[in-house]
């Protein structure tokens, strides 16, 4: 399949192109004081284009400053799962027989509508999870791209449907793609515009149904979605959200003997679980899960020094870490490990930590209580059993409101096989290996159950052609200044792992992520 031309919505970079960078923080500024203004309402679940109100509401607060209330939010169980599932699968017939235009239609609108109100929706984030302005508005560009790419492809090949001719004299064959039914779609904290777009979107244009679970952190961006989905005029019963805990609202959905499918992005834990206990109901229908990273980074002495402190440290550190694709073992060639180390530590010393809505922020707060106990609880064993050359302490600054802020943290002197450099912690944490060259490199960054992002600062070519042939990773950056591991668009760099790092290797964004929410029928007509 050739790929056809696809043009990414790049905001900050068209505001940077037109020379007008200051409207861009202008509009973010403006964007975030009318988001606040409105925070801290009550959200019921949305089921069957109706909202439902639930017994009990949770509270969310900011995580960079605990006075600032979001919201409060349904907490739906289980009985509000099935009556969510129930209208989703009445919703199913119709929406499936529905043409492919009529449904692409509705995308395409809420992707304008999203266009539209994009500072809002970067706003938002900035203030519910933390995410600093311009990875916010990079996540909002995200989403968009996946609901034009989604109905691109969808016209692009009729419904994904085959007039296959005449194989033999009076037979006339067909071959299409059909949808399985209700998806159940939770989705993880860190992306919850565009994750949660990619996924639901997937799933609905190729005509399945959906009921979605957010992130109990990341309620409010769900439902300026859910609002978009609705102005756009999906129908009642097609998209359904459904707000609460993972135990009350995601193990019931994703357990739900009418899900036949299910999408899920968020830890390796979580996500497997879920396969596995879909499996053990008999069930046979897709689970399409994106799941953790530990992304290793080689840094050879055949690479230009300042980009690689520079994309190690962007790709360790933005958004504190809290990416599934960030940078947190660097593997670097001996005769440089120090110079490296020393420049590693003094960029890092460098970074702005502080509120997401704030401009020179890249080290925002980290998500909720229990992260924050993890970082207490590594920095504590790197301390023992290690060296840690910066941060490794919880942020204390008076001029910051209560929130959970935290170090980047860079710690050497500790062994390949140690649980800090094995184990996923999702936090602004990275260990730094010597190592002899690209054999001892590539054996290190390939050991590992992970294998989702994988970056090399080199300039040896043929080091590079050998290390994208032998890297176990599912996205591989050479040479990338502006982030060793993180960062992908839409068609171009499609984005899903290998090994443990997903379930099906097939990437989201790119050209073979739809086929997954369908099966195949050959239609037969003797005439
Ligand atoms: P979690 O796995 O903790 O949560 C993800 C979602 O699953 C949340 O909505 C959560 O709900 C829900 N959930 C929790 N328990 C259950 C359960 N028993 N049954 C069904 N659903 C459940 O991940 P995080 O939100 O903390 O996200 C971080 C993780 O996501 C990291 O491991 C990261 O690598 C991964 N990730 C992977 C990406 C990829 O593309 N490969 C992209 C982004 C993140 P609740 O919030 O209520 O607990």
């Amino acid at each position: 399949m050739q790929p056809v031309e696809f043009e990414n919505e790049l905001t900050l970079l068209t505001y940077q192109q037109d020379d007008n960078e200051a409207a861009f923080h202008e509009a973010y500024e403006a964007a975030v004081e009318s988001v606040e203004a409105d925070l801290g309402e009550y959200h019921a679940l949305r089921i069957d284009g109706a909202r439902v109100e639930t017994a009990d509401r949770f509270e969310v607060t900011s995580p960079g400053d605990f006075d600032r209330k979001i919201g409060e939010f349904a907490a739906g169980e289980e009985a509000d799962v099935d009556a969510a599932v129930s209208a989703a699968d009445e919703a199913f017939p119709d929406w499936e027989h529905r043409d492919v235009d009529a449904r692409t239609e509705i995308f395409r609108d809420a992707a304008d509508r999203m266009r539209d109100r994009k500072f809002e929706l970067a706003a938002t984030m900035s203030l519910e999870n933390g995410k600093n302005r311009t990875e916010a508005m990079a996540e909002v560009d995200e989403a968009i791209d996946f609901l034009r790419f989604y109905s691109r492809e969808m016209e692009r090949t009729d419904g994904y449907q085959f007039d296959t001719g005449q194989p033999t004299p009076s037979q006339h064959t067909t071959n299409l793609l059909r949808p399985y039914g209700v998806f159940g779609v939770v989705a993880p904290f860190n992306f919850p515009l565009a994750i949660l777009t990619g996924m639901t979107a997937g799933a609905m244009i190729t005509g399945n149904t959906v009921v979605a679970k957010p992130a109990s952190a990341t309620p409010l961006i769900a439902h300026a979605y859910a609002d978009i989905l609705s102005e756009a005029g999906i129908p009642d019963g097609v998209f359904n959200l459904v707000t609460g805990g993972g135990r009350a609202v995601g193990q019931p959905l994703t357990d739900h003997e009418d899900v036949a499918g299910v999408a899920f992005t968020g830890s390796r834990e979580v996500g497997l679980n879920i396969e596995q206990s879909f499996r053990e109901q008999g069930k046979r229908g897709p689970v399409i899960a994106e799941l953790g990273g530990k992304n290793p980074v080689i840094v050879s002495d055949a690479g230009e020094m300042d980009g690689a402190v520079e994309g190690v440290t962007k790709g360790a550190f933005s958004f504190s870490g809290q990416k599934c694709s960030a940078a947190s073992r660097v593997y670097v060639y001996e005769d440089i490990f120090d110079e490296f180390t020393d420049r590693l530590v003094a960029a890092t010393e460098e970074l702005g930590v502080g509120r997401g809505k704030h401009a020179e922020t890249v080290v925002n707060p980290v998500i909720d209580d229990s992260a924050l106990e993890r970082y207490e609880t590594i920095t504590d064993q790197a301390r023992r059993d290690g060296t840690i050359r910066t941060g490794g302490s919880v942020v204390e600054d008076d001029d910051l409101p209560e929130g959970r802020y935290v170090e980047p943290t860079v710690v050497t002197d500790i062994p390949h096989d140690h649980e800090l450099a094995r184990e996923e912690h999702f936090l602004p944490f990275l260990t730094v290996h010597p190592v002899s060259d690209l054999d001892e490199g590539l054996a290190k960054s390939n050991d590992s159950e992970y294998a989702l992002c994988a970056g090399i600062f080199s300039q040896d070519e043929a080091e590079i052609d050998r290390w994208f042939d032998e890297v176990e990773s599912g996205m591989c950056y050479a040479n990338r200044r502006q982030s060793a591991t993180t960062g992908a668009l839409v068609q171009a760099q499609p984005f899903g792992g290998w090994k443990f790092s997903g379930t099906t290797g097939k990437f989201a964004g790119g050209y073979w992520y739809l086929q997954q929410f369908m099966r195949e029928q050959s239609r037969t007509r003797v005439e």
